[in-house]
């Protein structure tokens, strides 16, 4: 289904390919990334200027821009091959208000801009650029909160329920991203809280479950049975997880339980199992399934065929993220179904964190480069027989 070279990357010049290519072998070497986040690092707390290194190369490989009028050509390149765009300000964690501020007019902005491009079907938010994680994290926990811990949590739900509103307003579904483990308990309850809200009539408002928690199959049959109750829509987006080894390090150093699932073979399953158990009760959740794993995405088609829906249904879409996996994304666009990438945009400065992120993901051994790197080469055999 995914194995068609010349549909994932007719949207690349021979070029553009090549840079793609050497990119890749770049960073499927350790000792490259691991300099490199290093001097990233350093570049960061000494203020040295990285952007001439890291702009052409990585940044242009895996961000849209720094603006939402940057990335406006790259959504009109995607729409004509029917992949949609999601646009992500990838801004992480700050404690300083007018900081805070200036994200939340930018999303506000992703929410707008959404409303008036039919090839942009979601805005999306970090939940971390919303509230302090230390105090969302003793929240979480259940612990005593100060005046100042109660006053930055309602502030956190007001600029939720903000973001939200305006999404319902525009009539933009919206979703929020799943970061640390330590803090998800109270980012899940005020989502819950806005779906209770927002979602009545259509999903708006949706959580993502990362299904290499443990708990996390069990939370959405429990998320499922309230919204029943509560006669609402759930919106999910599903994702495997991008922290692993920080959350089982941490998990490590404070002596509680690991919440990831001990193998890799168990996150699949679960990961398989919720999308299974959500196209089964579609009528309730809509899934928006976030994956670069070709047999989750295959899965879904067939789980969707089974049950007799459309490819285009509204409910069901597909993402992979900008600069990954092209092989899935526009396959699935050219069979019909709801494909999109996940276009993370912003300063070179804001997007390092994802950006360090992306290049780890892609170093691992067990990491999707090597397959990256075969299709492309394949692609480069079938140019070069198609030019005979
Ligand atoms: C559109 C989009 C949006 C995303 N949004 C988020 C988000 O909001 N939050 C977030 O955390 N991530 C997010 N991600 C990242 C996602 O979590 C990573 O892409 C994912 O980690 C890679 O998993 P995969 O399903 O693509 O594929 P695969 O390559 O099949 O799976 C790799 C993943 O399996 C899990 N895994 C690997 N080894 C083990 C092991 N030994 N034990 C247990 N589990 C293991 C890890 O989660 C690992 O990342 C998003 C991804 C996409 C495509």
């Amino acid at each position: 289904m995914f194995q068609n070279t010349e549909i994932a990357f007719k949207w690349r010049s021979d070029k553009d390919l090549r840079r793609a290519y050497f990119l890749m072998k770049s960073i499927s070497k350790p000792w490259l990334v691991n300099t490199g986040k290093h001097l990233a690092n350093l570049a960061i707390a000494i203020h040295l200027p990285i952007n001439w290194i890291v702009k052409p190369t990585i940044y242009s490989h895996f961000v849209g821009g720094e603006t939402i009028e940057e990335c406006i050509p790259l959504v009109r390149t995607l729409e004509k091959f029917n992949v949609k765009a999601v646009l992500d300000y990838s801004v992480e964690g700050s404690e300083d208000e007018k900081k805070i501020k200036q994200a939340l007019d930018e999303t506000l902005k992703t929410i707008y801009n959404a409303a008036k491009d039919p090839n942009v079907p979601f805005a999306v938010f970090k939940p971390s650029a919303f509230g302090i994680p230390r105090v969302l994290t003793k929240a979480s926990e259940g612990a005593d909160l100060n005046d100042w811990e109660k006053k930055e949590v309602e502030k956190f739900r007001e600029r939720v329920f903000t973001l939200c509103k305006t999404a319902y307003e525009n009539d933009v579904p919206i979703m929020i991203d799943a970061e640390d483990y330590a803090y998800q308990k109270i980012v899940d309850d005020v989502i819950y809280e806005m779906m209770l809200q927002f979602n009545k009539e259509k999903p708006v408002v949706y959580n993502t479950l990362q299904m290499y928690r443990r708990d996390r199959l069990d939370y959405l049959k429990y998320l499922y049975d309230q919204a029943q109750k509560d006669k609402i829509k759930i919106g999910i987006k599903f994702v495997r997880g991008a922290y692993m080894e920080k959350e089982r390090e941490r998990a490590k150093k404070l002596g509680y339980p690991d919440p990831i699932h001990p193998t890799k073979q168990d996150t699949d399953r679960a990961y398989n199992a919720a999308l299974e158990f959500s196209v089964d009760h579609i009528d309730t959740i809509a899934v928006f399934n976030a994956t670069h794993n070709e047999y989750s995405s295959y899965l879904m088609t067939e789980l969707m065929d089974k049950k007799g829906l459309a490819k285009d249904d509204p409910r069901c879409y597909f993402a992979q993220l900008y600069g990954m996996s092209d092989h899935i994304t526009f396959n699935l666009a050219k069979l019909g179904y709801n494909a999109a990438k996940y276009i993370p945009y912003g300063p070179v400065r804001h997007v390092l964190p994802y950006l360090i992120r992306r290049t780890e993901e892609n170093t691992s051994v067990a990491g999707q480069t090597p397959r990256e790197l075969r299709l492309i080469e394949q692609e480069f055999k079938r140019r070069k027989a198609a030019k005979k």
